[in-house]
């Protein structure tokens, strides 16, 4: 290997990292992005995590809330080993009840459960007031989501905080740096919970705030120079979509044309996608992209498919993989017979730490814990078959990180901030069967909706937006003659995590301009509908 073997360090190697244990807390993950937000570098794993099997030092460790009571039977327990590791501690509610449950456990039911708002009074103790409250006022607006409280101080410790209602809403040790507080920082209903975050990685764990995307970027590329060598070749699927765009860019910054990168065109693209993605990706950002034009071969073998949204996505998913494979076999050859190529070892793949996140969250005692394995539904055939190793250089980064990457390396502002598109493209959004007709009706009335949101200047407010086609007819009258023809059916919702959404409400004469245009524009379409449901109990695809 070209690095003789030592590979430069994942960034909980080369950034002061906080470490969160997730106890299945919904807000786990926000605890990471505010500290990141504070350029504090923060990874999150499972509460069980086994302090000996980890391979790097946090510089503290923050213990998240989770639906469970300590002093159940089959609660979550922290390995005891956090506390003799040295580093600074805070627990945040369930956290700080397990603190108090290592410490006397003292931990009960509480009669009045607290959700919502709650006035804190930070306690001072000689006229100053704890390092974790320190620059912050006496009295804060804080967010409480709970129903068990400490039934008394655990030795040791002294209380720096209190509610109405929660005399321990927050605790310190008197001589070592651990905490605990019972409402939560890390979302936005605690006003000054960020500062308190910061107080605690920067002011009590002395983490350096140098997490940047040009330092990231920078050791990234360093890193999966290493990892390929001087040689290695790397394949990677594109779709024209944020991040396997920007994972395709640091790629090519990294290796060259020694990154392939293949767009499968399987004739659901969007109107001029195609043409369009190989023009930015090839001529703007320089990357070794083939453009396999499968088309016939997508559009032959759905035909048939009816009624049945699961065989078509199934069908799709199997189809891209063989297309994939024949191109990256030759790829493969075509690179072995150049005298100064080498093998093709490795796989890039777009992965998301929200992704890393769902797999390996804390799914409680019951539940066994996913492992980081075909994270984002990998050709595994590949993979296994021809020894593929995976490459992730986006596994660590939220979606706004990688568009601030995308940014910084220089992809265009309408790429970075483009709505998402499924795999199976429009075939999902054409409903019932997927014939060349119908793709192309429901591409014309897309291509309009988007302009019009984009001439609106609305593009960036909304999350995701697009037409699909009803596979029914309805009646109309178009120049005094009677028609019976198909129903468009647009969507545009707002969602932050695309967990839920929520419709975006366009003005009447927006909707009515883009129903005239399409109703104009388009053959076959008579009418045009405008879809209210939100998610859920709607999903924001149709399929
Ligand atoms: N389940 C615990 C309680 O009800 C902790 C809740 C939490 O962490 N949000 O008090």
């Amino acid at each position: 290997m070209a690095n003789n073997g030592v590979l430069p360090d994942e960034p909980h190697k080369s950034f002061d990292t906080i470490l969160t244990l997730d106890f299945g807390s919904q807000y786990t993950h926000l605890i990471t992005r505010r500290l990141r937000e504070l350029n504090v570098y923060s990874e999150m794993l499972p509460c069980t995590q086994k302090i000996e099997d980890l391979s790097w030092k946090p510089k503290g460790i923050i213990l998240s809330g989770g639906p469970y009571s300590v002093y159940d039977d089959d609660a979550p327990h922290v390995d005891p080993a956090i506390f003799e590791l040295g580093v600074p501690i805070l627990g945040i509610c369930y956290g700080l009840q397990e603190i108090a449950w290592h410490n006397g456990k003292n931990v009960v039911a509480g009669t009045e459960r607290e959700f919502g708002h709650s006035e804190l009074k930070a306690k001072r103790f000689d006229g100053h007031v704890d390092l974790l409250f320190k620059d912050l006022e006496d009295d804060l607006k804080v967010w409480m989501s709970h129903g068990d409280k400490l039934a008394a101080l655990p030795p040791s410790f002294h209380i720096i905080a209190t509610t109405k209602n929660a005399p321990f809403a927050g605790i310190a040790h008197e001589t070592k740096p651990v905490y605990g507080i019972q409402f939560h920082p890390e979302v936005t209903h605690t006003p000054r919970g960020i500062k308190l975050l910061e107080n605690f990685a920067v002011g009590i764990c002395k983490a350096k705030q140098d997490w940047t995307m040009d330092k990231f970027v920078d050791k990234e590329l360093a890193r999966i120079r290493a990892l390929v060598g001087e040689k290695g070749q790397v394949l990677g699927a594109v779709s024209g979509g944020v991040d396997s765009t920007v994972a395709a860019k640091l790629m090519h910054e990294a290796i060259g044309d020694r990154f392939h990168a293949v767009l499968v065109d399987n004739g659901c693209m969007r109107l001029n996608e195609c043409e369009q993605v190989k023009k930015t990706l090839t001529e703007h950002l320089g990357i070794n992209l083939t453009v396999v034009d499968a088309s016939d071969l997508f559009l032959d073998g759905l035909k048939g498919i009816t009624d049945n949204p699961e065989a078509k996505r199934k069908f799709i998913g199997g189809t891209f993989i063989d297309v994939f494979e024949a191109e990256a076999l030759k790829i493969e050859k075509a690179a072995a017979d150049s005298p100064k190529a080498g093998k093709i070892e490795f796989f890039l793949q777009g992965t998301l730490y929200p992704d890393v996140i769902e797999s390996i969250s804390f799914k409680g005692p019951s539940q066994t814990i996913k492992t980081h394995h075909n994270v984002g539904g990998l050709p595994e055939r590949m993979m296994n078959g021809q020894g593929l190793k995976l490459i992730e250089p986006l596994r660590e980064l939220f979606k706004d990180e990688v568009r601030e990457m995308g940014r910084k390396l220089g992809i265009p502002h309408d790429l970075i901030m483009r709505h998402p598109f499924p795999g199976p493209g429009i075939a999902i959004r054409v409903l019932g069967e997927v014939t060349r007709e119908q793709v192309a009706i429901a591409r014309k009335a897309d291509y309009i909706f988007i302009e019009e949101i984009k001439a609106a200047g609305l593009y960036d407010q909304i999350s995701q937006a697009f037409a699909a086609l009803l596979p029914v007819k309805a009646v109309g009258v178009m120049g005094d003659k009677r028609v019976h023809q198909q129903v468009i059916s647009l969507r545009a919702v707002q969602t932050t995590d695309f967990m839920t959404a929520n419709i975006f409400r366009f003005d009447w004469d927006f909707l009515e301009r883009v129903s005239t245009r399409i109703v104009n524009e388009v053959d076959g379409i008579c009418r045009v509908e405008y879809d209210l449901t939100s998610k859920p109990p709607g999903t924001i695809e149709m399929e």
